[in-house]
């Protein structure tokens, strides 16, 4: 059975206390610091789950999202781009289950601050090439990578102090199934495109290929494919500005916290 232990992933933060909060409030403190205090503590074992293809807003969302509510940040598609990477890198084929898991298995992941690393090195810029997204996508086809990966990322969070806003493919459907708030993002595909085109300099036609070749493996896959969760609240972000999509999430989160 898999165990979470430190050696797994290794963190700088300490684990959030599980301690109930005080409910005496310290002389001198103020009405609006008791009432974010009690906020703030009613969200620690709190899990965000934001899922969606490509091209949504999620990482930017999620990561507004979690700066909002002062909580860890956690990107599961870099778990999958740096499976990918590793692959390329050691020139495992992608179709190869078994090699793939043994490459995996060999490397150390962690994420902080939206830094993704292998064996301690930076590879944030690296994971966004155009080929290994392409691949991360056939990596994501293998159940048993699958696997490993979620065992990571469920790890991640637990040495989080079991709280955090996730963003992928199947977080709200597989990897925590009973999170507090489930969150669908969607957006028309040429917008989505657009959008991506936009970021990194590509030829918007190029994108849209690469972007429906990669939407049809994550929803039509065995395992764990991308849909959404019969829980989520689904939002199109099409017409929508991040910071309105934000606020929708944030209020989402107010009021199940109630
Ligand atoms: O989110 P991002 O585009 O970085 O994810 C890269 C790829 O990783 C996706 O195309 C998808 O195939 C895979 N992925 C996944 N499950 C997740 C996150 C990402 O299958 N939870």
């Amino acid at each position: 059975m898999f165990v979470c232990t430190e050696r797994v992933i290794p963190v700088q933060l300490p684990p959030l206390s599980r301690q109930p909060p005080s409910r005496t409030p310290r002389a001198g403190t103020s009405p609006f610091l008791i009432s974010l205090r009690f906020i703030l503590a009613s969200l620690r074992h709190l899990i965000v789950t934001i899922d969606g293809p490509a091209g949504t807003g999620k990482s930017t969302v999620s990561r507004r999202v979690a700066a909002e509510l002062g909580l860890p940040h956690l990107d599961t598609g870099a778990f999958y781009r740096a499976a990918a990477l590793v692959a390329l890198r050691n020139g495992v084929d992608l179709d190869d289950e078994s090699g793939l898991v043994a490459a995996v298995g060999s490397a150390f992941f962690d994420q902080e601050d939206g830094i993704m690393l292998i064996d301690g090195e930076d590879v944030s810029v690296e994971i966004r090439d155009p080929l290994v997204a392409t691949a991360s996508s056939t990596v994501a086809t293998h159940p048993k990578v699958r696997s490993a990966l979620v065992d990571h990322q469920r790890c991640w969070v637990e040495l989080h102090g079991d709280a955090g806003v996730v963003e992928g493919r199947d977080i709200g459907s597989v990897v925590f199934p009973d999170a507090g708030v489930k969150v669908f993002l969607e957006a028309d595909p040429s917008v989505r495109a657009a959008r991506r085109a936009r970021e990194t300099g590509q030829n918007f036609g190029d994108v849209l290929a690469a972007q429906g070749k990669r939407d049809s493996q994550d929803s039509l896959r065995d395992a764990s494919p991308l849909l959404v969760p019969d829980d989520a609240f689904v939002i199109d972000t099409s017409d929508l500005e991040v910071s309105d999509v934000v606020q929708r999430i944030v209020e989402l989160v107010r009021t199940a916290s109630r």
